[in-house]
This record gives C-alpha cells, structure tokens and sequence, in this order.
C-alpha cells in the first residue's frame, strides 16, 4: 500500500466546479488583482473568526512581514519567539533589522512556554509572536497577560491553525495582529502562493491596506514605504471555492489523529513510551499530526522503504540555524526543543485518508519497533 504524505487531489476535487465557475468569472471581467473575491474571502474570514479587519495578502511569510512593518518593529527591536517553528515566523522579524529572541516550548503541547517567555523580556523587547504550532492553539491568555504587564504587541502566527479554536474564540482573534497561510499544503491551501492578515484595530487596518501596495495613500503619492503584498484574484477565488469544505475537512483530520490513537493504543506503542502522540491541551486541527517517535531516524527510513510518506517537521531548531549565530540566542540552550528536534515525525492526516490506510501505517511502526 503506497501513501503519500499529502494528496492535494482530493481537496481540489471537492471544490473544483465551484474554482471553474470562479475563474471563469475572472476571465470575463479581467479583475486579476484587488478585485471582487479577495474582498469577499476577507469578509468570510473576518466574520468567521470575528475580527473587525482582515487584510489578503500575498503569502503567509507576507502577512507576517508587513504586521511587522505595520507595527513599526525596525532594528534592534527584539521580538520573542519560537524556536520551534517554520523559518518565517522569525525570517521576517530579521529582515527588518529586528532580532529573533528564540524561546523554548512546553514539551507537551510544542509551543512556547509562557514562563519562558517572561525570562525573555528585556527593554528592547517590542513583541511576542506565539505560533500555533501544527494546529493547535498557544496558551493565549497567559502570553497576552504577560504582553499588556510590559506594554509589548502580540502577533499571533495562525499559519497552521485556521479554524481552530482557543476556548470559545478562534486562534487569529486574540493578539493584535494575526497571521495565515494558504500555501497548497496548509489545511486551508491555494492554488499557488497567498496569505491573510487579521485584526480587530482599525488604524493597524489602515496601516497594512497601505503598506500592501507600496504605502500609497493616494494616487502615486506615497507617505510609507510598503510593498507589493497583494494577493491575485485566481488565489482568492481559488480560496473562497475551498473554504466551504474547511469545516469538514478539519473534523476529518481530528478523527484521523483519533483513529492513530486507538491503533497506537492497540499496538502497545504509548505504554512502552515508544511513541507519543500529539497532546490536547486545546482544539487541534492537526495541519501535521506530529509524533514523537523512539529511534526516529530509523522509524522514518522504515516507512519510506514502505512507501509511506513522512516527514520531519523541524530537523533543526532555529537558534542552530546557520543564518541565524550572530544573535545572543544561538548559544543558548533550548532543551525541550532540541529534544522535539531529534524525536518529531510527521505522518499523513490528510482529509480522505482512510481509516485501513491509519491502521497499515501504524501496524508498521509497531512492526518496526518489534524488529529493532
Ligand atoms: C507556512 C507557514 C508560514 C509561511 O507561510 P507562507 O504562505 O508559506 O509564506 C509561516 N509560519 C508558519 C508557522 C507556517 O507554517
């Protein structure tokens, strides 16, 4: 049995009467950019998760860049983070000159521990960015408590948790300014590369409308420095057709994590400590359902000789990155997120993957940890 990591067909499929009609629209009004449906996919979000404003743009690494720039984050500014997440969440923070501040995460729950972050906190510190890592949401209340004690922005990274929930309110709806991604993958994926940014602060709004297309104000007349962040309207229209499905699809992925948990349970795995699966401490909408795997390397070869797809979300923590030594954080010592480095394996949660397709990948993790 081969399966793959993702499979983007079956998403397209469900959607793509509604994509064709909407393209089709596209090519009679020759609306590319800044038209009808990028409006009407900011007015779905906005409402669905209750904010005042939301803002399509570019990309996710966009949505972030430009709160930022909005903010007024520049150089020398610290900005406190993961240092277990994606590359943008804290490649955007250096680019304008702002430093990273790496933090360690809870082990349970892989994002940042709020008590981390306090012992984090300098005079220079302008903002925290929480990430809600794999879909589930950072402990929000704690992190804006902490925020509003030092006069500091919180800017929530909703890249990987569109829809998913924190309480009663929807994570993207909490911090000042929000974050999304409709990268492919992502739970709510394009049809190429796009993103949104959200807030419930009308003259932050104003700011990013500006800083979208290159800080105009009005016609050729420039009182910012901005960019080109606009989104395209096949994206939007692409986007507005997929999120009628969203709902759904994040429902299916949590009775896949459910369906990996009972088999895991069966086989074993998690009384022995050999595999442990993603905890719930709030609603998670498994963009990646995530293990942490004994021997994890090995587990991965297995299951790629088996022509199972899996992946390891992340390899490095970001404070080993490369790029980034020239910051304090690089000698730190991160050890929750080091550990989470080397045991972390991600396995396909797909919407439409099916229940006998869990229960093979599990029978062969089980299978694997028997022979080695
Ligand atoms: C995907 C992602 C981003 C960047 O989004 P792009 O649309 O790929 O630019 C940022 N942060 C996190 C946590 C992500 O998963």
């Amino acid at each position: 049995m081969k399966i793959p990591l993702i499979d983007l067909n079956i998403t397209f499929k469900e959607a793509e009467e509604d994509i064709r009609r909407n393209f089709d629209q596209i090519f009679s009004t020759h609306r590319y950019v800044l038209g009808p449906f990028q409006k009407e996919l900011e007015d779905v979000i906005s409402k669905k998760i209750g904010v005042k404003h939301a803002v399509s743009v570019s990309s996710g690494t966009d949505a972030l860049l430009i709160l930022l720039m909005a903010l007024g984050i520049g150089r020398d500014d610290e900005v406190i983070t993961s240092d277990f997440t994606f590359f943008a969440t804290a490649g955007t923070v250096a680019r304008l000159g702002a430093l990273p501040v790496f933090c360690d995460i809870d082990k349970d729950t892989l994002n940042i521990s709020p008590e981390a972050v306090k012992n984090l906190i300098t005079s220079r510190t302008k903002a925290i960015i929480p990430v809600h890592i794999f879909g589930q949401s950072a402990d929000m209340d704690a992190i804006m408590k902490i925020a509003e004690e030092n006069g500091l922005y919180v800017i929530e990274d909703a890249c990987q948790s569109i829809y998913s929930r924190y309480g009663e309110r929807y994570t993207g709806s909490i911090g000042h300014g929000s974050a999304f991604s409709f990268f492919p993958s992502k739970n709510l994926g394009g049809l190429g590369d796009a993103g949104m940014v959200t807030t419930s602060d009308t003259e932050l709004y104003e700011r990013i409308i500006y800083l979208r297309n290159h800080g105009q104000t009005s016609g050729y007349f420039h009182t910012m420095i901005g960019g080109n962040f606009r989104m395209d309207e096949f994206q939007a229209a692409g986007l507005l057709a997929k999120e009628k499905h969203l709902e759904k699809n994040n429902t299916l992925r949590k009775k896949n994590a459910m369906h990996y948990r009972g088999f895991f349970e069966a086989e074993g795995l998690l009384e022995k400590g050999l595999v442990k699966v993603p905890f719930e401490r709030f609603d998670h909408i498994y963009h990646q359902y995530v293990i942490q795997a004994e021997d994890r390397d090995n587990l991965k070869e297995y299951l790629s000789e088996n022509d199972i797809g899996c992946a390891v979300y992340y390899p490095l923590p970001l404070h080993k990155q490369p790029c980034f030594n020239y910051l304090s954080s690089a000698s730190r010592k991160y050890p929750v997120t080091e550990e989470a480095c080397s045991r972390a394996l991600g396995l396909p949660v797909y919407p439409g993957l099916e229940e006998k397709a869990i229960e093979h990948i599990a029978g062969k993790i089980s299978e694997f940890y028997k022979r080695h």
